[in-house]
């Protein structure tokens, strides 16, 4: 069965083909660093996740690129507050947002590129929109003209005529009720404080917007397969990204749209801004085990709403030791076997696997597979155990269906005997004088956050701090 995706754009299911044949490239709305990220935010984080392994089960090469929003109206706020620097407010929030991505076993995108290391690219992107007659200034600022635009509304299926045109909007989040001419460059006012660049644009920063325009065609290219985020960001954020990607390259932006329903918390989206928040560091200090968190955000479907409870969190945690038991069970069993009766358990299992999964990601079929596995062939090995060959295949399929759900093979030791596997690939590439394949080990390693270090005693690794 071929892959499918629920694309915004159009509202409708659509079979999923990448632009370039084997090769996917991503772009994963990241948090804003303003406040500790909530277990709200890893829901949408945990759904691209869940879509990045499964694209690399089908066997795709995945290019994910996850921004770190860290400047915008809200951090400029909390850090003035505060009395400190940006970067003194934004860099605690990104070491815990790394720190529960690890805690959450979720994998590390290839790029997190943070918009304050990127304000060149964004100004480049503003002169375009300039010159291409899509921006105008007003005093200070510069703002998108968004009835330059005819396509303007597609994404969120608004009409043009409903706009507010002429109007300006300064502030990065709005309503649909006052769409209108949004700022792509705000000029420096008091209330910036110190937070400003001096560019060609004058004395400002950028609004938030254009910070994903630019940094997804750094590191995409101008049209990329698949956009990202929750669907509070259809409107305006991505209803944005679309005007100013589009009105400089006047090409197509992105071809299929994903957006996830919210975690809700007592009948409520969980929001910093509502107060009705927890994270995950608060959770584990509570004594969950992060990767019961994890199993809450995963098992139900990404666009239906999720409600958060701690009854979903202890059955979450019965789940996952289920299948962790199975996997000794296995691990532990011997015996004559029975192989048809295991191989038609494996057919069956990955079948339902497949089938929920490549239905717009609908994990809970694959999830029941997985439990319906768990139970044939506990069932197979109460009567006749299992040969060396049937242990070995039952618990490859188990590594592959824990490949996408990430909760079965991980504790820390389990997370370093996959690098440790990566690095004795490295030395036999470099045996072999294959040069290229060794550093693309060593820059795939990178990109996890490992960094290598060759030494007259062999390659010892250890993790960078970020
Ligand atoms: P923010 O840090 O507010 O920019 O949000 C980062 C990401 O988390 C965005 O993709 C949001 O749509 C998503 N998000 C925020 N709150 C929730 C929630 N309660 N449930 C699911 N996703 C959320
Ligand atoms: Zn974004």
């Amino acid at each position: 069965m071929s892959l499918r995706f629920y694309n915004t754009m159009t509202r409708s299911l659509e079979e999923f083909k990448p632009i370039k044949p084997d090769e996917v490239r991503m772009y994963t709305c990241g948090p804003t660093v303003y406040a500790p990220a909530h277990v709200g935010n890893y829901r949408a984080y945990m759904f691209e996740d869940i879509l990045r392994r499964y694209l690399i089960y089908k066997g795709y090469r995945v290019t994910q690129v996850m921004n770190l929003t860290d400047i915008d109206d809200k951090t400029i706020r909390d850090s003035n507050a505060k009395g400190i620097t940006l970067n003194e407010h934004t860099q605690p929030i990104k070491d815990m947002f790394f720190e529960d991505i690890d805690r959450l076993n979720i994998q590390r995108a290839e790029y997190y590129p943070a918009a304050t290391e990127h304000i060149g690219e964004m100004v480049a992107m503003v002169e375009k929109l300039l010159e291409r007659g899509h921006a105008y200034r007003s005093g200070d600022s510069i703002y998108y003209k968004i009835s330059s635009f005819p396509n303007y509304g597609s994404l969120s299926h608004m009409k043009i005529e409903d706009l507010m045109a002429g109007a300006r909007i300064d502030s990065d989040e709005y309503e649909k009720e006052t769409a209108s001419d949004f700022a792509l460059w705000k000029g420096w006012t008091e209330k910036d404080g110190a937070v400003f660049w001096e560019t060609s644009l004058g004395k400002g920063r950028p609004g938030w917007h254009i910070e994903c325009s630019a940094m997804s065609m750094k590191y995409l290219g101008e049209q990329f397969d698949i956009h990202t985020g929750g669907v509070d960001n259809i409107f305006p954020h991505h209803e944005n990204e679309i005007a100013q990607s589009e009105g400089v390259t006047g090409d197509k932006f992105v071809n299929y749209w994903l957006h996830n329903a919210h975690l809700i918390l007592d009948s409520k989206k969980m929001a910093k801004s509502e107060g009705n928040f927890i994270t995950v560091k608060e959770l584990t200090e509570q004594g969950h085990d992060p990767l019961a968190i994890r199993f809450v955000l995963l098992s139900t479907h990404y666009r239906q709403q999720l409600n958060f409870t701690m009854d979903g969190l202890g059955a979450a945690k019965a789940a996952i030791t289920r299948l962790r038991d199975f996997k000794s069970n296995v691990e532990s069993a011997s015996g004559s076997g029975d192989g048809i009766a295991v191989n038609e358990a494996i057919e069956k299992a990955v079948r339902g696997f497949e089938e929920g999964l490549d239905n717009d990601l609908n994990i809970s079929p694959s999830v029941a597979a997985v439990f319906d596995f768990v139970r044939d062939i506990n069932s197979i090995i109460a009567d006749n155990g299992l040969s060396a060959s049937e242990k070995e295949s039952v618990l490859e399929n188990l590594k592959k269906f824990d490949s996408v759900l990430g909760v079965i093979f991980v504790d820390e030791s389990g997370l370093d005997a996959e690098i440790e596997e990566m690095i004795q690939k490295r030395l036999n590439a470099r045996k072999n004088k294959d040069f290229q394949t060794a550093d693309e080990i060593r820059d795939a390693l990178l990109s996890k956050g490992i960094i290598l270090e060759d030494t007259p005693t062999g390659t010892k690794w250890k993790r960078k701090i970020s």
